[in-house]
């Protein structure tokens, strides 16, 4: 049992227990533990040998017990009895995800909006994961908070991303995650978004719109011809706030049909699409993209952790944009 693999288990054991409001605490333990896991990816069988693994970072009795389950039998009963529990027991029809081919990640933000990091150390980050490409999507300017980027501001970035780009020797995507607006239009015009590598459209706010307007809104933005992905398609944040209710069935659909992907957003505190969600979108013939959202370089680490999302639901590698190369990713400059 390799570091990653024992990740996508802590990780997945934080996702059900953030069903129960109760656990939201454990669940946010199991989630940290994972992300550590997922970063340092330390020798496990090393460390239980000698009974130190509760050296990891955020690794406490509990979680080390788990851990311990998991280097003695690749298994982990505690995760047995919560899918048991939670109604979501493990499948015969789940894919097999191979984190070795994961090409790059393409939404991501940057201190030009609300990350944590500047382009620079975003990009040195993913280069240093061997990513070939990454999606530089901040936020777009209806979010006045996150300080999101009009036309004047996506073009001085524009500048600012060659620079970077040259410097450290990585494809960056210039991007937006691009507010859908509560009637479905989106958050910047036309003539913007078709100059832009990568289109992220995301709803954020009045998620709770009732279920007829949010399919109206959701469809007109995967309508939009210059939109790539749907970012985190619900809006949800599992044990704290709902997300976004609509026809998820037509919305998917109209999806597959205009090529647009969902999004498996792997922020842990987020983990939309769910995985039945997601099972319902590939079935319907969606290709997916399996982002990180990072704020932070280290954040990159949400997707070894949230791949088991993707596994769950037995999505092939094939459907998933972040396993292609680059000069595949044509379909993203539309
Ligand atoms: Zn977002
Ligand atoms: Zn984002």
């Amino acid at each position: 049992m390799d570091a990653i693999a024992a990740a996508q288990v802590l990780s997945e054991i934080g996702y059900l227990l953030r069903q129960d409001p109760k656990e939201v605490y454990r669940a946010r333990a199991f989630s940290a533990a994972a992300w550590a896991l997922a970063l340092e990816r330390p020798d496990l069988e090393a460390l239980h040998k000698n009974n130190k693994l509760t050296l990891i970072e955020g690794v406490g009795e509990g979680i080390a017990k788990v851990l311990a389950g998991l280097v003695e039998s690749g298994q982990s009963s505690y995760l047995e009895r919560l899918r048991a529990e939670t109604g979501q027991p493990a499948r015969d029809d789940e894919s097999a995800i191979e984190l070795d081919a994961y090409q790059g990640d393409l939404h991501s933000h940057t201190d030009w909006s609300d990350g944590r990091a500047t382009m620079l150390e975003m990009a040195r980050g993913a280069k240093a994961l061997g990513y070939q490409y990454l999606g530089v999507t901040d936020h777009s300017p209806r979010i006045k908070v996150v300080n999101g980027l009009d036309a004047e501001r996506l073009l001085a970035q524009s500048r600012a991303r060659e620079q970077v780009e040259n410097e450290v020797g990585i494809a960056l995507l210039q991007g937006i995650e691009v507010d859908i607006l509560e009637d479905g239009s989106l958050d910047l015009p036309d003539q913007v978004l078709e100059i832009l590598d990568i289109v992220v459209a995301s709803p954020h706010v009045k998620l709770r719109q009732e279920p007829m307007a949010m399919t109206e809104r959701m469809l007109r933005a995967v309508n939009n011809p210059h939109v790539d992905v749907i970012g985190h398609p619900t809006g949800r944040r599992p044990g704290s706030r709902e997300g976004a209710s609509y026809d998820f069935e037509r919305v998917f659909r109209e999806a597959a049909a205009s090529g647009v992907a969902m999004e498996i957003d792997c922020d842990p505190a987020r983990m939309d699409l769910s995985p039945e969600h997601a099972r319902l979108a590939l079935e319907l013939g969606c290709n997916f993209s399996l982002d990180a959202d990072a704020h932070a370089p280290a954040e990159f680490a949400y997707v070894p952790m949230g791949a088991w999302m993707a596994r769950r639901a037995g999505i092939p590698m094939d459907r998933i944009l972040n396993f292609k190369p680059l000069e595949a990713l044509t379909m993203i400059a539309k």
